[in-house]
């Protein structure tokens, strides 16, 4: 056993100190404290060196897996690389000193990012108006939902409660949709991955609020037939709701405005390289074309004709409030200086390397991996297993899962698997812009070295991860009974 492998309770020496503070100089000052409030005894902290805690958060940092790392071709997650200087930005003591509390002519910069950030977003993806205020991407979704019921209950239409969602969608567009009291009617995606325009036909009529669409959707896949789907929509009073989490191939290229959404969200911890994952903290923007803004939650600010910044607080149509305060400014602050960083010209660079860097591994890995949906793809595409599982060996043969596990003997995060539903052996891959030609060969090979081990000896991968700190773990009980916390049971 390594000695990092034990517990720091382990490595724990009665008085062994990282840091000492000099005796007080006034004995009697902890007699402010009430008593009440005062600890009977000591902390049952361990007892360690600084060197042993610095080693015990950097090996535990190591057993895991990030996009500082290497490489994390996850699909519909954009796990790209994000610039250490938005980090820098984010830490300044101007904007980490801030309270959201203080009087508004003392926080009138951190005002001027909210506006600014407004008027690039709704620039970049054609939109009238954001919130920077929701958390997260569901939180989006949410929140551009309540736009959509308060604008058909302003109208006194009522009768829309039905939400559709395409089979492709991400899980999260379902589960908004029944958060927000809606309820969900699934449209099918035709042969070539695409919503089929004939099976939405009959679904539109006047119970439905209206449609959450991805494009491109998750299968990485431009929706080609999105202005007659948004004339349908439209035609039968619903409203367009536009999946912008992983916008990063459109950036530049496409706006959402211009294909007939009404209403979308954008995931700034993706599209917007700022970190993410591991539940972190989120930004969810959500815009909005110009007859829904008066509905946008509130607070949201505005600028005076003197170009001072004001906070706005009640607005009567509003959807009301979604977040405490005007949510995860720090992560709005890092999407502000990427955006700045790029400009105008860069950002459609970053849309066209998402495409091309895609594209560059489906072809190359198509010789190994089944590739359902030739066509071109956006940002990430989709494969359905191996090509020669090796299952003629007579042993049994290897699934995406395993291909997955084995990824992370050579360094690599895996891809997502199993999503979407529409493949029994999905493999779903993503590079993103921010990976050189050089790391995407890297893969590649790797990629096919895994394909000929599985058709020689699928073996090999039935039991990878062979170098994780744990192999396999059982996937159910580690999502629904997580051991977290030494001396929990493994049941
Ligand atoms: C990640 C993602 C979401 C959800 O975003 P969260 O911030 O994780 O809530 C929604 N839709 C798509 C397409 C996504 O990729």
């Amino acid at each position: 056993m390594k000695y990092y492998d034990k517990l720091i309770f382990e490595l724990s020496k009665p008085g062994r100190r990282a840091y000492t503070l000099p005796a007080s100089a006034d004995p009697s000052a902890s007699f402010s404290i009430p008593s009440g409030l005062l600890r009977a005894g000591a902390p049952a902290l361990p007892e360690v060196s600084e060197v042993d805690v610095v080693r015990h958060y950097t090996n535990l940092s190591q057993m895991n897996f990030g996009v500082d790392t290497g490489f994390y071709p996850l699909g519909s997650c954009t796990m790209k690389y994000n610039p250490k200087i938005n980090e820098e930005i984010a830490n300044m003591p101007a904007f980490q000193g801030l309270h959201p509390l203080q009087d508004e002519s003392t926080v009138q910069g951190a005002l001027e990012v909210y506006y600014e950030m407004d008027r690039a977003l709704s620039a970049i993806t054609g939109m009238k108006h954001f919130t920077l205020n929701p958390c997260a991407g569901a939180h989006g979704e949410l929140t551009g939902l309540m736009v959509m019921r308060s604008y058909h209950a302003s109208r006194g239409d009522t009768a829309r409660t039905k939400v559709i969602v395409p089979d492709s969608a991400h899980g999260t567009n379902p589960a908004s949709a029944a958060v927000c009291g809606l309820s969900i009617v699934e449209v099918k995606s035709n042969a070539n991955g695409l919503v089929d325009v004939e099976d939405l036909k009959p679904l539109l009529g006047p119970d439905i609020a209206g449609i959450m669409m991805t494009n491109p959707n998750t299968l990485g896949l431009f929706e080609k037939d999105i202005k007659e789907i948004a004339e349908l929509v439209h035609a039968c009073g619903g409203l367009l709701y536009y999946d912008g989490a992983n916008m990063n191939p459109l950036l530049g290229v496409v706006r959402p405005g211009d294909m007939g959404f009404d209403i979308m969200h954008l995931n700034l911890h993706k599209t917007f390289s700022t970190p993410h994952g591991g539940g972190g903290p989120g930004s969810g923007p959500v815009g909005v074309a110009e007859r829904l803004a008066e509905f946008l939650p509130t607070p949201k600010v505005v600028k005076g004709e003197d170009g001072s910044f004001h906070i706005v607080g009640d607005a009567p149509l509003s959807a009301g409030r979604v977040s405490a305060f005007m949510g995860n400014f720090g992560v709005i602050l890092r999407a502000y200086a990427y955006i700045l960083m790029l400009g105008k010209q860069n950002l459609a660079m970053a849309g066209k390397l998402a495409t091309l860097g895609a594209n560059y591994i489906k072809e190359s890995l198509k010789d190994a991996y089944k590739l359902p949906i030739p066509s071109v793809c956006k940002h990430e595409f989709v494969f359905d297993g191996l090509i020669d599982d090796g299952s003629a060996t007579g042993k049994p043969g290897a699934t995406t899962l395993d291909v997955a596990k084995r990824l992370l003997d050579f360094g690599y995060h895996a891809p997502t698997i199993y999503f979407p539903l529409l493949f029994h052996q999905a493999l779903m891959i993503e590079p993103t812009e921010t990976e050189s030609k050089e790391t995407l060969d890297a893969f590649i090979d790797v990629m096919h070295v895994i394909a000929k081990e599985a058709a020689e000896d699928p073996d090999i991968l039935h039991g990878a991860p062979h170098n994780a700190p744990i192999s396999r773990p059982d996937e159910t009980m580690a999502a629904r009974k997580p051991v977290l916390k030494f001396g929990d049971e493994v049941s």
